[in-house]
């Protein structure tokens, strides 16, 4: 009866007086509640409720993307490794072997202002010129393998725009559909493909009512390209745990289905045009490509491109060289490939990959960003508090202010848990802006709160990926409800607070729309209720934000 679909709630402050005295508001309820809490009511460590490690868990939400410190595999030195030696072109062959360099990112979440100095999207494109020898009319072709947009409030906060924009101006010639392009709804992701210069790309996303693929939204399958005088069919694939990895909700009506039958199907018509060369940018970790690579031989594709495992690879595995470039834009990897349009003949393939280090800032680039910066700071520089020292990135201090924060803006709730997946930044030292809270929870998600028995909830929690837990505290092997300071009760009926990825089935958590169908939408943006802490905290240069675990 209660249930809402879920709907957005960009608390930011665009309305004035409204806004103003809900704050007020908020405030005095807040501090009312607050003062009330003993500071042993925070969070403790959720240590006993370690999460099973499943393929999907290793997966899902955020899994090694963790936006301040990335884990990276490198699969290849930073040094050109050549693979298959290219016989030097002689006069004669110089009208036939045509040669075409792909510079290949992915899982470049939004970080067009780098994530140190001077590793942004601005050095890169310098440092393609200098060390690729990139021309804009050269034989290149940048491709992304996906995850272009969800990351720090330069981007998230325009749902990406902005890093369209930038990928615009670096001229990518095409981008695989990840799983966070939905993150944002299906009708983002449209306008984000029509703002794109450049070809977004799924062959295997379909939509489950009929199979077909999601053109409508200005995705495509896969597209035809020239490059000095080679014709180049590029395919896009995207994960299929992608159910998992974005909210759910967004892609109901949407199916994902396996890689090698997409291309089966595809592979043919991309022939049927009379291409030279395959690539296929993918949003696919290194594992998956190189089973596919062992079993897609017989279609002729050069290239297979990964993405999401945030992967530094270039290699080759049966015949096809597997590249993906890092993450964050930090990394790229590269392959010249050259071929003898007379014999219809690839004659070899250089590969390997490098850093985004010592790229002078291009200028053009660089003018994009500062605009944008200016846009997000207009909107996002608001500062709601104040601290001395950095909060670290998935801390148990973060975690703990996040779901102490829920409780407190939502008192009738029992017990918050939300996923350590949907943390995805420190707060750094100094002024607390809300653009650092958009930062530190990017995605669109709203609190849903379920009715579960104490039984139920032992299980979400261990069932769950990774879950922050507050409202109660595990002493020895039990879990004690704060509130009472009794035992949870395996019978008793608590009221759960989650956010709307969890309770739409992503990160593991699918139990509790089973055990509540009827959970509750109260319309809160995730993010919001630490906002709310944190101004009612009112810290400043003279009195920083105490920060407890
Ligand atoms: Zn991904």
């Amino acid at each position: 009866m209660c249930h809402r679909g879920p709907r957005r709630y960009k608390l930011l402050m665009k309305t004035t007086t409204l806004k103003q005295i809900a704050i007020f508001v908020w405030l005095i309820f807040l501090l009312a509640f607050v003062s009330c809490q003993s500071t042993s009511s925070l969070v403790p460590p959720a240590s006993g409720a370690a999460s099973p490690t499943t393929t999907i868990a290793a997966l899902s939400p955020i899994p090694t993307v963790a936006l301040s410190t990335p884990t990276t595999v490198v699969t290849a030195t930073p040094t050109v490794v050549s693979s298959t030696p290219v016989p030097p072109s002689t006069p004669d062959e110089t009208n036939t072997v045509r040669e075409v360099t792909v510079l290949y990112t992915n899982d470049e979440h939004g970080w067009m202002e780098g994530m140190d100095r001077d590793n942004g999207a601005a050095n890169l494109l310098s440092l393609w010129r200098e060390v690729e020898g990139y021309t804009e009319d050269g034989p290149f072709l940048i491709l992304s393998g996906g995850d272009m947009w969800t990351g720090p409030a330069i981007s998230t906060w325009f749902e990406g725009e902005s890093m369209v924009e930038v990928m615009n101006a670096l001229g990518y010639d095409a981008a695989a559909v990840g799983n966070h392009e939905f993150d944002f709804g299906l009708e983002a992701l449209r306008r984000r493909a029509n703002e794109a210069a450049f070809p977004i790309l799924s062959a295997n996303t379909r939509y489950r009512a009929n199979g077909q693929a999601i053109t409508n939204l200005g995705v495509m399958p896969y597209t035809i390209i020239e490059v000095n005088g080679l014709k180049i069919g590029l395919i896009g694939l995207t994960t299929t745990s992608t159910p998992q990895t974005t909210n759910p909700v967004n892609v109901t009506e949407l199916q994902f289905i396996a890689y090698e039958t997409a291309l089966r199907q595809i592979v043919p018509e991309v022939k049927a045009a009379n291409v030279d060369l395959i690539f296929v940018p993918g949003h696919v970790c290194l594992h998956e490509l190189e089973l596919l690579a062992e079993a897609i031989d017989d279609l002729g594709i050069a290239m297979l491109g990964g993405g999401h495992c945030n992967e530094l690879v270039a290699q080759e595995v049966n015949g096809i060289v597997i590249l993906e470039g890092g993450f964050h834009l930090t990394a790229y990897a590269r392959a010249t490939f050259r071929y003898d349009t007379a014999a219809d003949e690839l004659m070899g393939v250089d590969y390997g990959v490098g850093f985004n280090e010592g790229g002078m800032a291009d200028l053009g680039i660089d003018t994009i960003i500062t605009r944008w910066q200016a846009e997000a700071e207009n909107e996002l520089n608001l500062v709601i508090g104040y601290t001395d020292q950095e909060i670290p990135h998935r801390s148990q201090a973060l975690q703990a202010m996040v779901v102490k924060a829920w409780l407190a803006g939502y008192p009738s709730a029992d017990v918050a848990i939300t996923n350590l997946g949907g943390l995805r930044a420190p707060i750094p030292p100094g002024e607390i802006t809300l653009g650092d809270i958009v930062g530190v929870m990017p995605f669109d998600n709203t609190i849903i709160e379920v009715q579960l028995t104490g039984a139920q909830l032992m299980k979400v929690i261990v069932a769950g990926g990774r879950p922050v837990i507050g409202g109660m505290t595990q002493k020895g092997g039990s879990w004690t409800l704060d509130k009472t300071g009794r035992p949870v009760d395996p019978e008793a009926r608590y009221s759960v607070l989650v956010n709307s990825f969890m309770y739409a089935g992503g990160d593991n958590y699918g139990l509790l729309a089973e055990f509540d169908p009827a959970g509750y939408d109260t319309g809160i943006h995730y993010r919001q209720p630490l906002i709310d802490w944190l101004v009612a905290q009112g810290s400043s240069p003279d009195k920083p934000l105490v920060v407890t675990n």
